[in-house]
This record gives structure tokens, sequence and C-alpha cells, in this order.
């Protein structure tokens, strides 16, 4: 009989083993099929702008060549189209340099060093700020805004605080595409500030709510996948909210518009 114990007790040290190395090899493929999807992600959407930058190189190339033996005017108008061309390839390049710094942000975070410079600033200036910068750019878009009439202090990095929203601003625009037609609130509740981003777009589906705010989560639906992005956006945005004390949160609804809201302490004098 002490044999056959000795027998059974190997058997199930041997049996438990197993188990552990069949879960160790699960977890290093999901690691691997991640990597192998993130570098998919990656490489798909910094390959998009690099094709259409080089597509209007050769373009400008093309186009440069042709002045050759051309009289001045003829010359002229090239030289206008070409211009035209340089600003589609710094917005282009734009593109390229805002993914390549997510990136390089999202290991910054990774590795547990995002930078962070806080003095006071006034939140309702920075926000009517991010709001008029981002109107410039995209005229097309419809934001309305409720802002306090007083300032309100916050203790922040206001460069990274207007990533932030500036963040939440670009998406709300980019995933209405119907209709951008963009909310932004900000309200003192005791003594925390709350900003809103609302939109009348997309919406998130319910089993998303809970993990967009992590690293490189995208919603897969066919609607969605026509939109570039990394998923790194909102886990940036989550990680300076973490960094500065408040909270950032998402409430949407699939189909009728999404509303994310950030809160920062208020700053008390002295
Ligand atoms: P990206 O936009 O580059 O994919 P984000 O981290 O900013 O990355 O957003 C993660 C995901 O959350 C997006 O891919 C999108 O599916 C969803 N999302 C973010 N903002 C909105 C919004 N305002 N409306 C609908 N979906 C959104």
């Amino acid at each position: 009989t002490a044999l056959l114990q000795r027998f059974h007790k190997n058997e199930q040290r041997c049996a438990l083993q197993y188990e552990e190395a069949l879960k160790a090899k699960e977890e290093i493929q999901t690691r691997e099929k991640l990597h192998e999807d993130f570098v998919h992600m990656a490489t798909h959407e910094l390959k998009a702008p690099v094709t259409v930058l080089k597509a209007y190189l050769q373009l400008a190339e093309m186009k440069l060549k042709s002045t050759e033996n051309k009289s001045d005017l003829e010359a002229k108008s090239v030289l206008s189209s070409f211009l035209d061309l340089a600003s589609k390839m710094n917005f282009q390049l734009d593109k390229l340099v805002a993914l390549i710094n997510d990136l390089l942000e999202s290991t910054r975070i990774k590795a547990g060093s995002l930078n962070c410079q806080m003095a006071v600033f006034d939140l309702t200036r920075c926000l009517n700020d991010c709001v008029e910068g981002f109107k410039a750019a995209q005229p097309e878009a419809k934001i309305d805004c409720n802002f306090p009439a007083e300032d309100i202090k916050v203790n922040g990095d206001e460069v990274r605080i207007e990533q932030v929203i500036l963040n939440l601003l670009s998406n709300a625009v980019k995933y209405s595409p119907q209709r951008a037609d963009v909310q932004v609130h900000c309200e003192r509740v005791d003594d925390t500030i709350v900003v809103r981003v609302k939109d009348s777009g997309m919406g998130i589906p319910a089993d998303m709510l809970g993990s967009v705010f992590d690293r490189f989560v995208r919603v897969k639906t066919p609607e969605m996948s026509k939109f570039p992005g990394l998923g790194l956006g909102l886990y940036i945005c989550a990680e300076i909210i973490k960094v500065h004390g408040g909270e950032i949160q998402v409430e949407s609804v699939l189909g009728q518009g999404s509303d994310f809201w950030f809160s920062l302490p208020v700053h008390k004098l002295g």
C-alpha cells in the first residue's frame, strides 16, 4: 500500500505539472497572438500615411519636372499646385508623427515614466483655448460649450490636460460620421471639476465600455474598422488623469452617442 500511495501521489503531481504547463503554453500563445495583432495593426496604421505621402511626392516630382521648358506663367501654375501638394504632405506627416508619439508615449507609460510638469492653471481658459484651436482646425465640426464664467484653478500639467481634451474632442468628431455635433460641459461639484465631451455619434457596444481605456483596444465592428487609430489615445488620457488624481469614465449607447467625462480636484488656495 505504501508503494501504491507513493505512486498515486506522483501521479497527482504529474497531472498538476501537466495542467500548469498547459496553462503556461496557453498564456504564451495568447501573448503571441496579442503581439501579432499589435504588429499588424501598427504597421497597417503607420503604412497608410506613408503610402499617401509617397504618392504625393511622386506627383510633386512629376509636376516639378514638367516645368522644364515651360513659360513663366505655366511654371507659376505648377508651383501653386505644388504648394497645395506640400500642404497635403504636411497633413499626412502630422498624422504619422502623432501615431509615433502615441506609440512612444504608451511605452513610456508602461515603463512608469509619464512626464508631467505640475503648476496651477485656469481650466476654464484652457478649455476655451482647446475648443477655439480645435474649431479652427476642423471648422465643419459643431461644438457647443457650457463653461462656468469664473476661473477654476487646478494643479496640473496644462499641456497634458489639453492633450486629454483634444483627444476626447477629436474622437467625438471622428466617431460621429453622420453629424459632428459635440457638447462640451464643465461643471464644479464641491471640490471637483467635471469636464464632459458628449457626442451623438456611433456609440460604443455595452460590452466594450469597460475596456476602451485599455492599451491597443479598439471596437471591432465593421463600421468602426473604417476609422484609423491604434487604440492608444484613451489609454494615454486615462494615465494622464490618473497622475492628476482624477477619474475618467464613459457612458454610451450604441447608435446614439457617447458621453466621456473626466474629473480633477480643484486647487485650493494657500
Ligand atoms: P483610436 O481612436 O486611435 O482607436 P482611442 O484609444 O482614442 O483610440 O479609442 C479607443 C476606441 O474607443 C476607438 O477605437 C473606438 O472604437 C472607441 N471610441 C473612442 N471614442 C469614441 C467615441 N466618441 N464614440 C464611439 N467610439 C469611441
